[in-house]
């Protein structure tokens, strides 16, 4: 349930509150390190540090693995929230009180369209993902290619790949008893109408699927 936007001022008074290295450091113990502090990266295994925090400029960046951002995509990821739900951890922890803007009916419609479609997106990932390792030459090829290509288990786990698998309508089938129409599917780019405009197949056959979360909005 969308029960309106958090509003900027939120946002800028958690982010003013809270310090990142304090918040970064409950979770990876931090050194300094000329102006900045270092650790070893919570997102991906290594045993020297490449995982830097900047004070100044509130932000994190790993030269390992390329994770970085702010408090706010750090505990999205590390916590595995929303950025809304960030928001809301954050400023419990800064004591500041959510504000949330009003919005209209025809706004509060478009925001609760926007996360379904972004459900239906992780659903489809999901089986996408279920697919890759499911029992079959299909999947085993696959999984073959990618750590061929040096992709192992725990970043093509980490990453949410997938097969997307040959049938035309697998995608479509597995929603339909979901009770997702064919035609959010189409919105979201994973099913095309066909030519004679009698019926819908799935976009993507037959190949490994990056999930692209930034379709949705
Ligand atoms: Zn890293």
């Amino acid at each position: 349930m969308v029960s309106g936007l958090i509003s900027q001022e939120t946002i800028n008074e958690v982010a003013t509150r809270l310090d990142i290295v304090e918040i970064i450091n409950d979770y990876v113990p931090l050194k300094r390190q000329g102006r900045n502090l270092q650790g070893l990266c919570p997102f991906h295994q290594e045993k020297t540090p490449s995982f830097t925090v900047s004070p100044e400029k509130q932000v994190f960046y790993c030269f390992g693995c390329g994770a970085g951002g702010n408090i706010f995509t750090f505990i999205m990821q590390k916590e595995g929230l929303t950025f809304p739900e960030a928001v809301e951890k954050l400023a419990a922890r800064a004591g500041v009180t959510v504000n949330r803007n009003e919005i209209s009916p025809l706004q509060q419609k478009k925001l609760e369209k926007r996360d379904r479609l972004y459900r239906i997106n992780e659903e489809a990932a999901r089986f996408f993902q279920k697919n890759l390792f499911s029992p079959g030459p299909q999947g085993k090829q696959a999984l073959e290619y990618l750590q061929k290509r040096a992709f192992d288990l725990e970043t093509i786990e980490k990453f949410q790949l997938g097969l997307a698998p040959s049938q035309w309508d697998g995608l479509i089938k597995f929603f339909e008893k979901r009770g997702v129409k064919v035609q959010e599917l189409v919105e979201l780019g994973l099913a095309l109408p066909n030519k004679q405009g009698t019926g819908y197949y799935d976009r993507f056959r037959n190949r490994i699927m990056f999930p692209i979360w930034d379709n949705v909005g």
